[in-house]
């Protein structure tokens, strides 16, 4: 087998090292109740973010936007849009880069510079992270979750809507694999993925299954109607 082949992996894949979901892992739920939950990825988008935002306030669904941070700086109007509106709003780092290659001291900058902006636009941190390509190692997630109570969120459905297979094949994807406690991953950076979306919510909606956000799913309570202290560091 050639080298090329040994390392080829894909661009967006899980860690190979997940055993279980645990406290700083979570990638599924287990539920009793007909809940999902729908993550968009790598916005905010001038015109894609909008558009998905109208298609969910039709609908009242909520659902849970990554968000990277120099976009949050970039359009700090959708962000803010994105809060108020009732979708929680998480870290995906802020410049999106592969995050297993990088220094602890970065990897914290990547982190902690996102939740400053997520914050000084809504007025409230992001409680969970998703990292870019999923490349976070379970030590890097391990002591996220220690250092910044920040558990890892990735997911077990995913269309692969970032390759643009047409917003078909996109629903057709995540109608054939969600099923009660799924994460769902796509990105709402992509013409295609909004496309799919009124297909696929509806879909959804019509098998009985209720959309909630990050948060609910894993039991927490409302990210809106959490309140934060602002903890001001000494030294
Ligand atoms: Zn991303």
């Amino acid at each position: 087998m050639s080298g090329t082949q040994a390392s080829a992996r894909a661009l967006i894949a899980l860690p190979d090292d997940i055993i279980n979901t645990d406290a700083a892992t979570i990638t599924a739920v287990s539920t009793p109740s007909p809940v999902v939950a729908m993550t968009f990825d790598d916005g905010p988008h001038p015109t894609n973010t909008p558009r998905l935002l109208d298609m969910l306030r039709e609908r009242g669904i909520r659902a849970t936007f990554y968000l990277i941070g120099n976009r949050v700086v970039q359009y700090p109007e959708i962000a803010r849009r994105i809060a108020e509106e009732g979708h929680e709003i998480g870290n995906h780092s802020y410049t999106h880069p592969f995050l297993d290659r990088l220094s602890a001291s970065t990897v914290t900058s990547e982190i902690d510079r996102t939740t400053d902006a997520i914050f000084q636009v809504t007025g409230r941190p992001p409680v969970t992270f998703r990292p870019p390509y999923g490349a976070f190692t379970r030590s890097q997630r391990t002591g996220l979750h220690a250092t910044r109570a920040l558990p890892t969120i990735l997911w077990s459905v995913d269309p692969q809507d970032w390759r643009r297979p047409g917003a078909s094949v996109v629903a057709n994807r995540i109608l054939q694999h969600t099923h009660q406690g799924s994460i769902v991953l796509s990105h709402d950076i992509h013409r295609g993925t909004i496309d799919a979306m009124p297909q696929t919510l509806d879909g959804l909606t019509a098998r009985g299954l209720q959309f909630v956000t990050i948060s609910q799913i894993i039991g927490w309570p409302l990210w809106q109607s959490r309140t934060f202290r602002r903890v001001v560091q000494t030294g």
